[in-house]
């Protein structure tokens, strides 16, 4: 998925978030990991030290994680800005 793809996604979201329409439920399984976990499971994923956020493209670290997606057999990571966290509830819906 490339940036200009993301910003559609959110977008399309923003605009059902204020049209506040019902929302669909969130099909994509997130993994919540204890804070002080983070780094061992990092680790335990062999995940690089930096992973561009799944949503936005931003780089997400042990620091910033908000949460690790399995996509495709790989897992995918999102940074703790909420409308990412947001918007991931979208994202297999295209
Ligand atoms: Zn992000």
């Amino acid at each position: 998925m490339d940036n200009s793809r993301s910003s559609e996604t959110l977008a399309y979201s923003l605009n059902l978030f204020l049209k506040g329409e019902h929302m669909p439920k969130p099909t994509v399984t997130i993994h919540a990991v204890h804070e002080r976990n983070i780094e061992k499971y990092w680790d335990s994923l062999k995940l690089p030290d930096s992973q561009p956020c799944y949503v936005c493209k931003e780089p997400v670290t042990k620091k910033n994680v908000a949460a690790f997606v399995p996509v495709d057999g790989k897992v995918e990571v999102v940074c703790d800005k909420p409308l990412c966290f947001f918007n991931l509830h979208y994202m297999k819906h295209k």
